[in-house]
C-alpha cells in the first residue's frame, strides 16, 4: 500500500490526513511534538464562517479577505476558501468540536478586524485547543483502521527530489539520531510559520521556517516573504510575546493613550466607531506612528462577559503581568504574529515541484499582504482538504516509481556523525539568537532601504560564518543542520523586503510610504545556484 507523507501535525496536517483517510489513502504524519503542542492550539479568537441570517454572504467574506490582503491575493483561491467555510464549521462540529452558542442555540459569532459582519465562530477562548482535540480524536479512528500513522520525535531534513518531482523526504529520527529516507507517493508540508527567525513572537519557536528555507535551497519557490504580520495587542513576557486576542476588541475593547491625564481613543478618532477593529496592519501602523504607550481597556465589559468570552486574555494578563483586566487597562505593543509569506503554491496547494504540496501557515496563498483574524484556522483546515483532493484525483499507490536516494541519505548521515567528533568554534545557538535580534532590528513594523540593506549584509556575514562551522555536539543535531536553511530563508525575506519599494499591508516602507501599482502582485523568489531571483507574479502563474 502506498502512502502520503505529511510533515507537521497542526490543524493543516491533521486536516490533510483525515481528508486522505476519508478517500481510503494512507498517510504518515511526522512531527517532533504531538499535535497538542502545535502552534494551532494557541489560537483563541476563532474561525470565520458567514451567518446568512444577519445578511452576510460568501461574496462579502471574499471581498473582505481580498481588501484586507490589499488586493494581491488570488480571487479564485479565496472564493474556494470562503465558500467552504460554513461547511467546514459544520464538519468540525460533527467530529466533536465544541463551539460557543448564543441564547437561541445558534453558533455565536464575534466581530474581528476588517470584517463587515460578525463572522468569527469560537469555542470559549480555546478555539484552537478544541479544534485540535476533535481532529486528533478523528485521526485516532483512522489510525485504528490503518489509514493514518503518527510518528513523533521526527524532524524534516530535506525533500527527496529528482527531475522536478518529489519522492518523499529525508527524516531525522531524534531517538536513534539517524537520517532515514521515507519514500511516498506525495509529500505535504504543514510546518507552520517562521517564528524562530524573530525569536520572541506570539507563536511557537518550534515553527522555525527551516523546512521552507531548505526547500527553497532545493529549488522550491517562495512567495510574499516581506509580509510579516505585527499583531497590535501583545504583552511582553520573559521568554516570548503573549497575544491579547483580537477577540478583546471584537467584544468591544477600546485602544487609547493618555494625554494630560485624559484618555485619547485615537483609533476611534481616526477611523470612527469601528476604529478599534481596523485590520491589524492599520492598527499596528497607527500605533507605531503615534509613538505613545497604548492601552487596551476591556474592564467596562464586566466580569461576567470577560469570564465567559475572554478567559484566556484574563488569565494571560493576570499570570504574566499581574494585571486584573476587569479593573485596569492592559499596556499593549505590536509584535510579530503571523507570516503571510511562505511556500508558493497553486490553487491545488501544489508547489513548483510535482507531488510536493504545502498547506497551512507555511504556504502562501490566501492572505495577500495582511491576514484577517479568523481566516488562518480556516485556511489551514481548507488547505489540507484541497491538497488531499488534488492528490486523490490522480492517486496510484506506489505509482511514484523507484528512485534511490540512499547515497544522499548516507552523505547527510556522515555529516551528523562527525558532529560527535568535532567541537564548533561558534555556538550554533548564538548565531540563531543574533539572527533573531537582527531580524527584529531590520524588519520592524517600519522599514527603510538603508536598514534593510544593512540587514542583508549582516545575513551574508552569518551565512559565511555558518558555512565554516563544524556541527556542534552540544546541541541537538536538528539545530546544527537547520541553521543554514534558516539563514537562507532570512536572507530571502530581506531580499523580498528590499525589492518591494512601496507600502502595502504589513510591508510599511517609510521611504516609499504609498501604494504603487508597479508592485500590485505577489513576489515570487527562487534560489538559483546561490543567487536569489525575484519577480512579481502579474501573470498569476501560481494561481492556476
Ligand atoms: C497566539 C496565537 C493565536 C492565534 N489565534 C488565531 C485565531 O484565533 N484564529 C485564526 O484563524 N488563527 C489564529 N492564529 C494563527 C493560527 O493558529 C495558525 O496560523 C495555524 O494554526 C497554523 O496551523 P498549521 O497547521 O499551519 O501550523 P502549526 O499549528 O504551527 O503546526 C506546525 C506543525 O509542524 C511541525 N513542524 C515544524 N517544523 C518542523 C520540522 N522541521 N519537521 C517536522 N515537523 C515540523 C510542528 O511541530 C507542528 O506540528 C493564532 C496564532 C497564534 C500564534
Amino acid at each position: 500500500m502506498g502512502k502520503v507523507l505529511i510533515i507537521g501535525a497542526g490543524v493543516s496536517g491533521l486536516s490533510a490526513a483525515i481528508s486522505l483517510a476519508e478517500r481510503g489513502i494512507k498517510s504518515v504524519i511526522i512531527s517532533p511534538f504531538p499535535s497538542e503542542r502545535a502552534q494551532s492550539v494557541m489560537a483563541a479568537g476563532g474561525i470565520n464562517a458567514i451567518n446568512t441570517k444577519v445578511g452576510d454572504s460568501t461574496k462579502q467574506h471574499v471581498e473582505d479577505t481580498l481588501s484586507g490582503g490589499c488586493d494581491i491575493a488570488g480571487r479564485e483561491a479565496i472564493e474556494g476558501l470562503c465558500s467552504c467555510a460554513p461547511e467546514i464549521v459544520r464538519q468540525l462540529e460533527c467530529i466533536g468540536m465544541v463551539f460557543t452558542r448564543d441564547e437561541e442555540g445558534e453558533l455565536a459569532r464575534r466581530a474581528f478586524g476588517g470584517q463587515t459582519y460578525n463572522r468569527t465562530c469560537y469555542g470559549g477562548s480555546s478555539t484552537g485547543k478544541y479544534m485540535v482535540s476533535a481532529m486528533v480524536m478523528k485521526c485516532r479512528q483512522y489510525e485504528a483502521a490503518g489509514l493514518i500513522e503518527r510518528l513523533l520525535w521526527t524532524d524534516f531534513h530535506s525533500c527527496l527530489i529528482k527531475d522536478g518531482k518529489a519522492y518523499g523526504a529525508l527524516i531525522f529520527n531524534e531517538a536513534t539520531r539517524e537520517l532515514v529516507p521515507m519514500y511516498a507517493d506525495a509529500v505535504i508540508m504543514a510546518t507552520g510559520g517562521q517564528n524562530a527567525l524573530f525569536g520572541k513572537t506570539t507563536g511557537s519557536t518550534t515553527c522555525d521556517g527551516y523546512a521552507a528555507g531548505r526547500l527553497f535551497m532545493q529549488g522550491v519557490s517562495l512567495k510574499n516573504l516581506e509580509f510579516i504580520q505585527y499583531h497590535p495587542t501583545t504583552i511582553e513576557t520573559y521568554h516570548k510575546r503573549m497575544l491579547v486576542s483580537e477577540a478583546a476588541r471584537g467584544e468591544g475593547g477600546r485602544l487609547f493613550y493618555e494625554k494630560d491625564g485624559k484618555r485619547v481613543y485615537f483609533m476611534e478618532d481616526k477611523f470612527g466607531p469601528n476604529g478599534n477593529l481596523m485590520p491589524r496592519d492599520i492598527v499596528s501602523k497607527s500605533m507605531y506612528e503615534l509613538g505613545e504607550q497604548v492601552f487596551l481597556d476591556v474592564s467596562f465589559l464586566g466580569r461576567k462577559l470577560i469570564d465567559e468570552r475572554l478567559a484566556e486574555v484574563r488569565d494571560i494578563c493576570e499570570k504574566y503581568r499581574g494585571i486584573d483586566i476587569t479593573k485596569e487597562p492592559i499596556p499593549v505593543e505590536p509584535s510579530v504574529h503571523f507570516f503571510m509569506g511562505g511556500i508558493a503554491v497553486n490553487n491545488n496547494h501544489e508547489t513548483n515541484i510535482k507531488g510536493l504540496y504545502a498547506i497551512g501557515e507555511c504556504a502562501s496563498i490566501y492572505h495577500g499582504a495582511n491576514r484577517l483574524g479568523g481566516n488562518s484556522l480556516l485556511a489551514a483546515f481548507y488547505g489540507g482538504q484541497v491538497a488531499a483532493r488534488s492528490i486523490a484525483e490522480s492517486y496510484s499507490p506506489d505509482g511514484n516509481g523507484a528512485a534511490d536516494f540512499s547515497h544522499f541519505a548516507s552523505e547527510e548521515t556522515e555529516k551528523l556523525r562527525k558532529a560527535g567528533e568535532t567541537k564548533s568554534k561558534f555556538p550554533v545557538m548564538y548565531i540563531r539568537d543574533m539572527l533573531a535580534e537582527d531580524m527584529n532590528k531590520y524588519l520592524g513594523i517600519a522599514r527603510t532601504e538603508k536598514e534593510l540593506l544593512k540587514g542583508r549584509e549582516t545575513l551574508d556575514f552569518y551565512l559565511d560564518a555558518a558555512s565554516k562551522l563544524n556541527y556542534d555536539r552540544n546541541v541537538l543535531p536538528y539545530f546544527n543542520y537547520s541553521l543554514q536553511g534558516i539563514l537562507v530563508l532570512a536572507k530571502a525575506v530581506l531580499v523580498s523586503a528590499i525589492s518591494r519599494k512601496e507600502t502595502r499591508g504589513a510591508h510599511f516602507r517609510t521611504d516609499y510610504p504609498e501604494r504603487d501599482d508597479n508592485y500590485a502582485a505577489a513576489s515570487i523568489i527562487s534560489f538559483n545556484d546561490g543567487a536569489y531571483e525575484l519577480y512579481y507574479d502579474f501573470e498569476k502563474k501560481f494561481e492556476k
